[in-house]
């Protein structure tokens, strides 16, 4: 295989980067392949290509092919708009058996499994004006600060190490919206770095995106003992903190994690089965219910399912 070198995460097609020899175990032409090589650059850059996304290739190669298999064809439907009914199923094909046609009365679709309508948990537009990045940044910083002294939930504010306030790309199109730190999280005051954090990170590369390009939150900010579910006093107490950090940020996309992000951000309190494949709405942003990280761990059969929501917001998003 022809490895081109890499910058970081691009390499520019306006300069060729030097093309590696081929070595001695492998029949490929070194004069063929760097003509080819050559040949493909300058298509590119005709074609106004600047730079290539570098996915970090093994681990979205082997999270997606491992998906893709798990994925059954049912699961992968295309996206609905948010607006528009529900096809009914269609009835299979007559088969080619012989014999009197048996008519199997057409199946009445499972209305428990079926998406709710979307949501619109807020859909004005979000206060104030779009900062620019510097602003967004600063006033984050200030935000974070104040998070760190808040002592609003007593028993929290006792239990934490530190306070996780979130943290990424200022101008993310996509905010992943999780539930509460856990024990590494409090440890290391960073959100999403423990086992789920290590698989959300698969899951956002499997979407031909980096850590780097979206930004991580949660409902609350304080690791609740023993990782229960935050109450809704803490969820209350600590909302307007997530409330502030959205409207700061005015994320094209808004992926919730879990039932506690969705119920919180969406006030509702319907199963994720019965919220995803949606896109629902807070202000501006798009909202997107999946699967939470640490419950796929847990229960891997989910993955389909939380694979065929992904895919829907890449196609949405243009990524696709
Ligand atoms: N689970 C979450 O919901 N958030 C984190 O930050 C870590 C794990
Ligand atoms: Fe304050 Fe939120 Fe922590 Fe409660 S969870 S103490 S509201 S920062």
């Amino acid at each position: 295989m022809l490895e081109l070198p890499r910058n970081d995460r691009f390499f520019d097609a306006k300069t060729p980067p030097q093309l590696p020899m081929t070595s001695p175990e492998n029949d490929l032409d070194p004069g063929e392949t760097h003509e080819a090589a050559g040949e493909l650059l300058a298509h590119l850059q005709r074609v106004g290509v600047r730079f290539i996304p570098q996915p970090k290739a093994e681990s979205v190669e082997s999270w997606n092919s491992r998906w893709i298999q798990d994925a059954a064809p049912a699961d992968s439907q295309p996206a609905v708009a948010a607006t528009s009914p529900q096809s009914p199923p269609q009835p299979s094909a007559a088969g080619s058996s012989i014999g009197p046609e048996v008519k199997t009365p057409p199946r009445a679709p499972d209305t428990r499994l079926q998406p709710v309508e979307s949501f619109s948990a807020s859909d004005d537009p979000y206060p104030g004006t779009s900062l620019p990045i510097a602003e967004r940044e600063n006033q984050l910083a200030n935000l974070a600060s104040v998070v760190a002294g808040c002592t609003k939930c007593t028993l929290l504010a006792k239990c934490r190490t530190q306070t996780v306030f979130g943290e990424g790309n200022p101008a993310a199109r996509f905010a992943f919206f999780g539930e509460a730190p856990g024990a590494d999280e409090d440890r290391l005051g960073r959100p999403f770095i423990g086992r789920a954090g290590q698989l959300l990170d698969k899951m956002v590369q499997a979407c031909k995106l980096q850590r780097e390009d979206i930004y991580l939150l949660n409902t609350v900010k304080c690791r609740p003992p023993e990782n229960r579910n935050p109450d809704p006093t803490e969820l209350a107490n600590c909302r307007e903190y997530f409330e502030q950090q959205l409207q700061i940020l005015r994320p094209e996309y808004i992926v919730c994690l879990g039932a506690v992000s969705a119920h919180s951000l969406l006030k509702t309190k319907l199963s994720i089965g019965r919220l995803r494949q949606r896109f629902h709405q807070y202000h501006e942003s798009k909202v997107l219910v999946i699967y939470h990280p640490a419950y796929l761990l847990r229960n891997p059969d989910a993955k389909k399912a939380a694979w065929a929501d992904l895919q829907m917001l890449m196609r949405d998003a243009g990524l696709a």
